[in-house]
């Protein structure tokens, strides 16, 4: 059999190396380092984790990544073996002793008999007879493949940095205060009169957010982003408040063109819009809020809009180096580019988000990969599952927009706002839960039904009982 060519080492390529190996195909995995470093880097290891040495929640029933992890420890992956044999103490989350790890995945590649690392740069687009690529370099793709790539899929196509608005789960947002609304009314195509929310804002209550942004903690841009051209269309919001007082009012908060349904005779001074954000309609972005301010500073900022007061935030905002396709318009379901269908895409550079989203898609795209060389059939697990769900945003789930100067697709962590509405489940009381226990049965629920899908997929017997 011909080889498969993976071009990055990282979580992605690794875990990709590993599934199409374990599948009977030969791999090629090329990685630069050492021969070319990234900014963030620092050793030769593969899938070198380059900040925190967390994998975040492990808790399977209740957290979305933690079921991610589950999947993943399901589907034979070499990344989370690592992270569990590697495991450091720390409460609920999956945390790793990060050399080890490290050490751990590039012994294991190196040793499977179906595996060649080539270590060195691949500079601009494979050579034509590499049939079958995975492209996994992430968010720092070194500049000549990324310009390439880019050249490929046109400027609208590949991103060199993120500006993430906060993303909110609309069941959490109090539709007493707030309402639907689309500024003057107007409907794009397939418009459901749903596609914005608006929470409205008194003079005093305007004047004393503008105050919290102002100041409010930020975290710092890295020494080697400051030359990123981050700005151009998408000031972090902090900084246009910091412009003058009036600034957000004429920019992402003008109230004009919209009328509170709850008190249609009072103006709102100012107006913070959501956009639905995915075609289930359970999610949606602040939109113009890209920001740098403290994870914690969000929550405690954002949560004194009004309607906002008791938000669950699916995302929080942020603006970083990244490289990243436009997916939903330039990928195919298979993770492969249409303009050059030899070339598969895993890992950050998809539009996913964190070490443990990367490494899924690896998963996946590594099995796809196979699958064509093994000129089998490959029907990607169902949106009810954490990969599917996540494969579906990145292909398919996310709507997109033109009227966000910011752009509208944008890095994404697993999230349950990303899966399919699920049936909450009666209590032994025969009753439905309500408050809290309705939150704790609904994420279960949704694991419960990923869990037992996935199985299914893998075509395991269901390891835990049907809903
Ligand atoms: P990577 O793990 O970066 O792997 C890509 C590999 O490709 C690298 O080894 C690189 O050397 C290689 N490469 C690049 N170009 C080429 C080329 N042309 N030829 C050959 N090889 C090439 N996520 C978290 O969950 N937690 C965090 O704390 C976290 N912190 C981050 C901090 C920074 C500074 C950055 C940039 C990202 C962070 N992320 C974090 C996001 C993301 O999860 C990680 O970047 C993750 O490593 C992405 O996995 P990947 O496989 O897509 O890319």
């Amino acid at each position: 059999l011909k080889p498969i060519h993976i071009i990055g080492g990282g979580l992605a390529g690794s875990e990709a190396a590993w599934q199409a190996a374990e599948a009977g195909v030969p791999v090629v995995l090329h990685e630069m380092r050492p021969e070319r470093m990234t900014d963030a880097h620092k050793t030769h290891g593969l899938a070198e984790l380059v900040c925190s040495n967390s994998f975040r929640s492990d808790d399977a029933q209740s957290n979305a990544v933690g079921l991610l992890h589950e999947e993943m420890r399901r589907a034979g992956s070499l990344i989370m073996r690592m992270g569990d044999h590697h495991k450091v103490p720390a409460g609920g989350a999956l945390a790793v002793d990060r050399d080890g790890f490290s050490e751990g995945v590039t012994e294991a590649l190196e040793a499977h008999p179906l595996i060649t690392l080539a270590r060195g740069e691949i500079q601009g687009l494979p050579p034509e007879d590499w049939d079958n690529v995975i492209v996994a370099t992430g968010p720092l793709t070194s500049p000549a493949l990324a310009e390439a790539v880019q050249a490929l899929t046109g400027e609208q196509g590949l991103a060199f940095f993120d500006a993430i608005a906060p993303i909110v789960h609309r069941d959490t947002i109090d539709m007493d205060i707030a309402w639907y609304q689309s500024r003057y009314d107007k409907q794009g195509p397939g418009g459901t009169g749903k596609d914005y929310i608006n929470c409205p804002m008194t003079r005093e209550q305007y004047e004393g957010f503008i105050s919290a942004l102002i100041i409010g903690d930020k975290a710092d841009f890295k020494e080697w982003e400051k030359s990123t051209p981050y700005f151009d269309g998408c000031l972090p919001i902090e900084v246009m408040a910091e412009r003058g007082p009036e600034t957000l009012r004429h920019g992402p908060m003008k109230p004009r063109g919209l009328t509170n349904a709850h008190q249609p005779d009072t103006k709102p001074y100012a107006v913070v819009q959501l956009r639905q954000d995915n075609k289930l309609g359970t999610l949606y972005n602040m939109v113009g809020f890209q920001t740098k301010l403290k994870h914690g500073e969000q929550v405690r900022v954002f949560k004194t809009i009004p309607g906002l007061e008791n938000a669950d935030f699916a995302r929080l905002g942020g603006l970083h180096r990244n490289t990243f396709l436009n997916s939903p318009k330039v990928l195919d379901e298979r993770l492969r580019l249409r303009a050059a269908p030899r070339l598969r895409f895993a890992g950050q550079i998809t539009g996913v988000e964190g070490y443990v989203e990367s490494a899924a898609m690896g998963l996946m795209a590594g099995r796809m990969a196979a699958a064509e060389r093994l000129g089998r059939d490959f029907t990607p697990p169902p949106a009810t599952t954490g990969h599917g769900a996540l494969i579906n945003h990145i292909t398919g789930g996310h709507i997109e927009t033109t009227d966000n100067n910011t752009g509208s697709f944008q890095p994404m962590n697993v999230n349950f706002g990303l899966f399919p509405p699920v049936d909450i489940p009666k209590g032994p009381d025969g009753k439905k839960p309500r408050g809290k226990d309705k939150q704790v049965a609904r994420k279960h629920a949704y694991t419960a039904r990923a869990l037992r899908d996935f199985d299914q997929w893998l075509g395991l017997k269901p390891a835990i009982a049907a809903e």
